[in-house]
């Protein structure tokens, strides 16, 4: 070979066939292009020259070889052989091998394909023709390796200075969409959309998934390998960057020449757009103006929209001045360790140790010099900063990943918050912008209970959620910070303008979003009789909740931390009924260990005082809490899966590690450990007999062990477990969940997941009646404790605790104060007997 002239072997033995013959246009009419094909009378793809496998189609059935002079030669085995995913096709080279001419590529069933494909019809095309002046191709039978097949005098490729660079500007980007063509953008979708991309002058990318391929490049497109359904979209610059992407966009969603009127995308794309019908469950606002919503957290609120969005950061892989781009990095460097050191030092100041901790520990990373060096070697390569960043940090966290342990799952998170910190530095998106306006109310699809609780509270008046119902955790966690908010919200919601007016009131489950000075009047008037109420219920917080006809009802908390136990002694709490102790650690990168669990238990206990009980619930998570330092799988049906006490007896030794740190603080209140969500006999006596055996090695004695009730096999054996369980806590949230088989975040059901339901109700009934017979005491503390509709019902199903949300008890303890119990036990009798919760509801209005 000369130096202008390449010598293709014939890779296949057998018949050569012009490629205007293939019946197949892509291939016919030249869209791949030149090149031509052989009907095989072997079964042994072979190199045609010397070269580099480039890419092999993952179906096996392709194979791309770049010559040693710069030729792409595609060879595709069969016609329509991509179906067969594989199956007849041995690759004996892998992407990235050298091979010599004549070395075996792939071998293949003949006889197997035959059957299964279209044609055994073998295609050679170099699909990079720019850089060929002139094909020469032989005719008739060739014998592989040993036959010329194609010879190519090579000519100058295409200059980019014809590139227009003053059009590169102007940039076009399209909506994503959904691949609708069956075996996805193989050979032939891939062909077309080349060809059709080469009619622009645009360089146009085609971007899945952070990657982007040259969409006038088969072979890149290829290489993208992507699959039916995935979602794509086009990127374009240069003067008719607008056109192509019309043309691309309609060229890909009409199937790139292949039928896909009866693919599963298309139809998924067309059941997106199918307007969602109306429940026959549904409770509509006859009102346009007022959105209705799961009644999450009581309060009104009047404020301004601000719209929450966990944003996809997008950005280009490549970049033309590396210079730049190097020292652009290096700022954004720089600024986002600035912004650390000033977040550390801000939260430091504020007394919140531990998350300053983990911001200091973010800014090391910042530093770290490995991921440092990739991101400049690959801008040096032509990436862009924000490309290269992000490709340097993840490959970092694949290394991560790929080690079992929960104290790497942290760092990986860590890793996930630097990464995009700096990239948001880099894509010009700064925290300012993020800055919140006074009174304002949170609009979101959903917020993680951690975001929840990062809400900045001298702004954040009221949060407005379309997932999620009245008892998710974000609920909670809004009711345990005095935050009015609705769940289950119409998303329309999603799409109210930044800053405009609402009004939330989260005890009539509505949002008014145009209303009327009369309106914001009357509200303002209700939220003023809200105030003074709850003022003078406060005024005696203090005061024991004791029926006007002498019961005691012991009114606690539930509480997720230190400032929390403080607040409720000062809300009047008797002390805590539940210790949400996930809550203390949602934040945690590692597991704290048992000496730092010990010390956060007793200075919650010594909040307290010694003779007030603090019952602390082990670790709850799964389901809808996870945890960062607890990678979980995937699972299906995670309310069903490893959660609550699930969790600690599949890892004894967490468990273990969390029970003795909370036997440490035996002594500074009147300790208890409850369990979550126990739902049979053995996993009580199991994690019974693990505090026995840790309270014996140190030599501590008297501490009670409880259950949560939130699964309807122990409210009804109620009896058994009360053998041996010391108390009973219900955690209406979940038994309600349970018992009605309704996710309790759930948006279409959330609404319905009423703890007042009768069903649930007859559960608390059971619970009780079991529990009497060994004379152990119930209380509740799910969300139901809290509602003042439902108190008086509780009590008179024989609840003797109520574990409330801090801002809740004041006026629970006065409204106990107001009932007695002779009355309330006459009121369970009744709800009882009602057939669905409207009706319980209902009744309950009318007292
Ligand atoms: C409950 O389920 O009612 C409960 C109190 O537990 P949590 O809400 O934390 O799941
Ligand atoms: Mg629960």
């Amino acid at each position: 070979m000369s130096a202008q002239v390449l010598e293709l072997k014939a890779p296949v033995s057998g018949v050569v066939i012009p490629l205007e013959q293939v019946p197949d246009p892509v291939f016919a009419q030249k869209m791949v292009g030149e090149g031509i094909s052989i009907d095989p009378t072997s079964q042994q793809l072979m190199a045609p020259c010397d070269g580099k496998i480039i890419q092999i189609h993952p179906a096996k059935h392709a194979v791309t070889l770049l010559s040693d002079c710069g030729i792409e030669v595609l060879m595709h085995i069969g016609l329509d052989t991509v179906m067969l995913k594989g199956d007849g096709f041995s690759p004996a080279v892998a992407e990235g091998d050298q091979v010599k001419q004549g070395d075996l590529l792939i071998e293949f069933d003949a006889d197997k394909i035959a059957l299964a494909a279209r044609s055994l019809m073998t295609e050679i095309i170099i699909t990079n023709g720019d850089k060929v002046a002139r094909y020469q191709f032989t005719s008739g039978n060739v014998v592989a390796t040993r036959d010329t097949l194609m010879t190519l005098q090579l000519g100058t490729p295409e200059s980019t200075d014809e590139i227009d660079q003053e059009g590169l500007t102007k940039e076009e980007v399209s909506d994503w969409i959904s691949i609708p063509n069956p075996t996805g953008i193989h050979a032939r979708p891939a062909a077309a959309l080349a060809a059709e991309a080469k009619v622009f002058q645009a360089r146009i990318q085609l971007e899945r998934d952070g990657q982007t391929a040259d969409a006038k490049s088969v072979v890149a497109l290829m290489g993208l390998n992507v699959k039916l359904g995935e979602k794509v979209r086009i990127v374009a610059k240069g003067r008719d960057a607008d056109e192509a992407v019309d043309a691309l966009t309609t060229a890909i969603c009409d199937g790139l020449g292949e039928d896909v009127s009866a693919s599963p995308a298309s139809q998924i794309e067309e059941s997106i757009e199918v307007e969602e019908e109306v429940s026959l469950l549904a409770k509509t606002s006859s009102d346009p103006n007022i959105m209705l919503g799961i009644a999450a957290s009581p309060g009104i609120a009047i404020g301004t929209v601000h719209q929450l969005q966990h944003e996809q950061l997008t950005f280009d892989e490549l970049a033309n001045n590396s210079d730049a781009e190097r020292s652009a990095l290096s700022d954004a460097i720089e600024r986002a360790r600035a912004d650390l050191k000033t977040l550390q030092t801000k939260l430091q100041a504020e007394g919140n140790i531990s998350n300053a901790e983990i911001f200091a520990a973010h800014q090391e990373l910042l530093e770290d010099p490995a991921i440092f060096q990739q991101a400049k070697k690959a801008i040096k390569e032509g990436k862009s900063a924000s490309y290269a960043w992000h490709k340097s940090v993840h490959e970092q966290i694949k290394i991560l990943q790929a080690v079992d342990s929960d104290v790497i799952a942290g760092r990986v998170a860590d890793l996930e918050d630097v990464c995009n910190r700096v990239l948001k530095q880099l894509l010009g998106i700064s925290e300012a912008d993020t800055e919140l306006a006074t009174n304002t109310i949170v609009v979101a699809e959903d917020l993680t209970p951690s975001d929840t609780a990062n809400l900045d509270r001298t702004k954040v008046i009221g949060f407005v959620t379309t997932l999620g119902g009245a008892t998710s955790h974000a609920a909670i966690l809004a009711r345990s910070m005095n935050l009015p908010a609705l769940a289950g919200v119409d998303p329309q919601v999603l799409t109210l303008e930044e800053g405009r007016q609402v009004v939330l009131d989260g005890e009539a489950g509505t949002l008014n979003i145009a209303a009327t000075d009369q309106q914001i009047e009357a509200l303002k008037a209700k939220q003023q009789q809200q105030v003074e109420r709850q003022q003078k219920a406060k005024a005696h917080a203090h005061d024991l909740a004791k029926t006007n006809d002498g019961h005691h009802i012991e009114v606690v908390a539930n509480i997720g931390n230190v400032k929390d136990a403080v607040e409720a002694v000062k809300h009047g709490a008797e002390g805590v009924g539940l210790l949400r102790s996930e809550f203390l650690y949602l934040d945690q990168a590692t597991e704290p260990n048992e000496d730092q669990q010990a010390q956060v238990y007793t200075e919650i206990a010594d909040a307290l005082g010694s003779d007030k009980p603090l019952i602390v619930r082990t670790l709850d998570v799964g389901g809808d809490k996870p945890l960062p330092y607890l990678p979980m799988p995937a699972e299906e049906n995670p309310f069903l899966g490893e959660r609550g006490i699930r969790i600690g007896l599949n890892r004894p030794s967490m468990l273990k590690r969390q029970v003795r740190a909370i036997l440490r603080a035996h002594g500074h209140a009147k300790l208890k450990i409850m369990f979550p969500m126990i739902a049979t006999l053995p996993e009580l006596k199991a994690a019974k007999q693990l505090v026995q055996e840790e309270a014996a090695d140190l030599g501590i004695s008297g501490v009670e062990v409880g259950i949560m009730v939130e699964v309807p096999s122990t409210a009804v054996l109620s009896e058994h477990f009360a053998a041996e369980a010391d108390f009973f806590s219900i955690g209406t949230n979940d038994l309600t969940q349970y018992a009605l088989a309704m996710d309790r975040g759930h948006p279409k059901l959330g609404w319905q997941v009423d703890a007042l339901d009768p069903a649930v109700l007859r559960l608390i009934k059971l619970t009780v009646d079991g529990a009497n017979k060994h004379g152990k005491w119930v209380g509740v503390c799910g969300g139901a404790a809290s509602d003042l509709l439902a108190v008086p019902v509780l009590i008179g199903l024989g609840i003797t605790e109520l574990s409330c949300s801090v801002p809740a008890i004041p006026e629970v303890k006065e409204l106990i104060r107001n009932s007695s119990l002779a009355e309330c036990q006459a009121l369970a009798e009744q709800v009882l007997q009602q057939p669905d919760a409207d009706a319980v509801r209902a009744l309950l209005q009318q007292q």
